[in-house]
């Protein structure tokens, strides 16, 4: 038996077989972009997330955080404070966007950065904070969200991997992540927690003025019938809508799914020599489930022999990434940096086996013991 890293919920039969019949319908009505389910899905999705603002259903999650940004009205000179330790797509947006990148550390024993990497990088400029609940972890969101109300700077969520995530400030209720900043970009990238059978993405405010702005500049700054500024094509096509409002019916099973391989993973790799197990944070969303070992390469070649498949996020930090290192010569960020180096990611999708969960746990601790 082999493991894939992923597989998607639509390749199982039933699945696939209910999309294809919607997908039908989607054909011989003739209406393919924004229509009746890019609606249904923007309304279930703010319905789920309690967003009075509203959901904007887009291509992909790399858009929504251009547009995110582009709702902030940024001047060139004008600073926003990211991760370094993250998906390129956050960075590529701040510099799409004309603004001055200043990349953070993360934690020394967990992947996020939390409120003391953000606030050690404030500085008179900063006009944004993009904080991104990486891994479906939105544990350090609060406190960063506290620190961006404190002083007045706009606050985006990338919850691109925290779909179905929740968080929870001492003493007061559930929120779900998503809903603590400004504006909340999501993907629906098919390994996502919520993931279409293609490229998708949206956003969340919860000023209606955002949503509106967003709505027009998804499609070529259109408003009203006349073009009120430069926009872009950032629209979702009916089929990945249509998959995305099944889907999100479907997606507390699958996130029970992952809570419940990621709680097995967890007791079953505990204690292996050389093995630091990701923090079990309440309300995590395991969108992906990312070990640290020193001996990362061994550990998975040794894993890929045993045909069990691995990811690495991420192998570099941004400013470590060949095309933008020249612009950080000096920068040293020794956790994020150390991340980037030993994280490693195992399968966990919804319709994994008990028998491949097992088969992941025996690959990873008879390396681990093999090499300790
Ligand atoms: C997947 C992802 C994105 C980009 O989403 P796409 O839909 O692939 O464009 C942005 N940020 C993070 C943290 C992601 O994981």
């Amino acid at each position: 038996m082999t493991v894939p890293f992923f597989r998607s919920p639509w390749q199982a039969p039933a699945s696939a077989a209910l999309l294809g019949e919607r997908f039908a319908r989607i054909l011989q009505s003739g209406h393919y972009i924004l229509g009746a389910n890019a609606r249904d899905f923007e309304q279930a999705l703010a319905h789920r997330l309690q967003r009075s603002g509203g959901v904007v259903a887009l291509n992909s999650g790399t858009d929504a955080l251009v547009l995110a940004l582009r709702l902030l009205d940024l001047q060139p000179g004008d600073e926003v404070i990211l991760p370094s330790y993250t998906f390129i797509a956050c960075f590529e947006a701040v510099v799409r966007a004309g603004a001055v990148p200043v990349l953070c550390d993360s934690q020394a024993d967990d992947f996020l950065a939390s409120e003391t990497e953000v606030s050690a990088c404030i500085s008179p400029r900063t006009r944004a904070v993009m904080a991104v609940p990486l891994f479906g972890d939105a544990s350090a969101i609060p406190a960063i969200a506290a620190g961006c109300h404190r002083r007045g700077i706009p606050l985006i969520e990338d919850a691109a991997q925290a779909l179905g995530a929740r968080v929870r400030l001492e003493g007061q209720d559930w929120h779900a992540a998503g809903t603590l900043g400004d504006v909340a970009t999501f993907s629906f990238y098919p390994t996502k927690t919520l993931g279409a059978p293609g490229d998708a993405g949206g956003l969340s405010s919860p000023h209606a003025a955002f949503i509106e702005r967003a709505m027009s500049l998804r499609n070529h700054g259109l408003h009203q019938g006349s073009h009120a500024e430069t926009g872009y094509n950032s629209r979702m096509g009916e089929f990945q809508a249509a998959a995305l409002v099944h889907g999100l019916g479907r997606l507390d099973d699958w996130l029970d799914q992952r809570r419940h391989i990621a709680q097995r993973y967890l007791a079953g790799l505990a204690g292996l020599p050389g093995i630091a197990l990701p923090r079990d944070h309440d309300g995590h969303a395991w969108n992906y489930f990312v070990l640290r070992c020193r001996q990362r390469d061994t550990l998975r070649a040794a894993m890929a022999q045993e045909g069990v498949d691995t990811r690495v996020y991420y192998s570099h930090t941004i400013h470590q990434q060949p095309a933008y290192v020249r612009h950080f010569p000096a920068l040293e960020l020794p956790n994020a940096q150390a991340h980037a180096r030993q994280a490693l990611a195992l399968p966990i999708f919804a319709g994994m086996s008990d028998a491949e969960v097992e088969k992941v746990i025996q690959a990873v601790t008879r390396a681990a013991r093999r090499s300790a």
